[in-house]
């Protein structure tokens, strides 16, 4: 490893300065762009890791299997004493973090850029443990549940799963002081009831039924508060906060029972952003963030609860579409139509399908679209069936038409 390995006096001018932070616009020298899955199964993230296989900075194998046998991967960096863990996709169709997490094993292997002083830092202070893709038997039918149907992060008591098991040996072993469990959230979430979509949004859980705030959840809102306003400088679409009601067989409340401060990290939607680009930039900044707040440890000290309860709850206002204004010929009311989209695996192309439904009719003057489109006349004959694939033609006075064929847009 060319920093560790560089003389003396390298280290002791180093040891003046601080390390630099990370600079937001320098994301896009570590993207992988080529890496870019809605449905990202274990066959993609492979090859990834033979990329930084050959890497000397990172010690990678495998932790167990899953129940269809597939290897559960995990990576190590560093050799500091601040133990930090960090997991991905153990809802197989929640791609977005995998992806962050890629892109941020780049940034960690590159020793040809401004940030030596930061890297080392991270390796001297931290042992970060990552996992990538938690649930590749999930992925591989891009569902939520492992092969079983079991929601692991619904299985921590139990450990029904083949997975939770091996993760939570994985987990007695590593000992971590710190976890992040990242997810991705539906479509619908909004900053509160703003028209802001949620593109993330974090939850530090409750130890127990009270919500009590225990010394170790304060210290994972502390972190929240602090990623969250990372988050609002860097993104028109700030965070939302979950609700904290308690899930005793969930991770984020598992960690907090064992004293470890967990932050579930939740990516959502972005206007234009089909592959969540944007949520996978916030990801990759709120990680490292995090491991430079975890260093200094300056964001503990006086802070309290405040920031982090007002970080906006998670609102329901966005649709994936709304068309404004439509004017049913059969009865002459005017009407806005809210549509979702659903995203199906096709097995034999491989590919997802996704499919605008008619999830809404009505006044939605308080949902906001991701899309939105000006409405027009809907013929007397047309039938308009709510969540069923959208499929219909409205006519604008300017004489075009914005027509939906079972649910794709012509
Ligand atoms: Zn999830």
């Amino acid at each position: 490893m060319q920093w560790i390995s560089l003389n003396n006096v390298y280290f002791r001018i180093s040891s003046f300065f601080m390390a630099p932070k990370f600079k937001s616009p320098d994301y896009q020298l570590y993207r992988q762009s080529s890496f870019q899955h809605r449905w990202l199964r274990l066959e993609h993230l492979i090859p990834e890791l033979d990329k930084i296989k050959s890497s000397a900075f990172f010690k990678m194998e495998s932790f167990g299997q899953s129940e269809e046998k597939r290897p559960l991967h995990k990576i190590e960096f560093g050799i500091g004493p601040k133990k930090i863990m960090i997991w991905t996709q153990m809802h197989g169709n929640e791609p977005t973090a995998t992806m962050a997490v890629v892109d941020l094993l780049h940034f960690l292997m590159n020793d040809g850029d401004t940030y030596q002083f930061l890297r080392k830092s991270i390796y001297e202070n931290c042992t970060l443990l990552f996992i990538p893709l938690l649930n590749p038997d999930g992925a591989e039918r891009f569902s939520r549940r492992n092969a079983t149907g079991i929601d692991m992060n619904r299985d921590i008591l139990q450990l029904q799963s083949l997975e939770m098991n091996n993760f939570i040996d994985l987990f007695k072993d590593f000992k971590p002081h710190w976890a992040f469990n990242l997810h991705d959230q539906r479509n619908f979430f909004s900053v509160g009831n703003s028209k802001c979509p949620a593109t993330i949004s974090f939850l530090s859980a409750s130890p127990d039924e009270q919500r009590s705030i225990s010394p170790t959840r304060l210290k994972s809102m502390q972190m929240v508060a602090t990623l969250a306003e990372l988050v609002e400088s860097e993104s028109i679409c700030h965070s939302g906060r979950y609700s904290d009601e308690y899930y005793p067989r969930a991770l984020g409340e598992f960690f907090h029972s064992q004293e470890v401060p967990c932050v579930l990290v939740e990516s959502g939607a972005f206007p234009n952003d089909p592959f969540r680009d944007e949520a996978r930039r916030l990801n990759f900044l709120i990680l490292i963030h995090a491991f430079e707040n975890i260093i200094d440890e300056e964001f503990l000290e006086e802070m309290g609860t405040g920031p982090y309860f007002s970080i906006p709850e998670n609102g329901k206002t966005i649709l994936d579409g709304i068309i404004r204004g439509c004017v049913l010929e059969k009865n002459g009311s005017k009407v806005d139509l809210g549509l979702m989209v659903q995203e199906k695996p096709n097995f034999e192309t491989m590919e997802l399908e996704s499919t605008y439904i008619l999830s809404d009719l009505g006044d939605l003057s308080f949902q906001y679209g991701l899309t939105e489109w000006e409405g027009g006349r809907i013929s007397e004959n047309t039938e308009l069936e709510l969540e069923k694939p959208a499929d219909f033609e409205i006519k604008r006075k300017t004489g075009e038409s914005l027509v939906f064929k079972n649910g794709v847009l012509a």
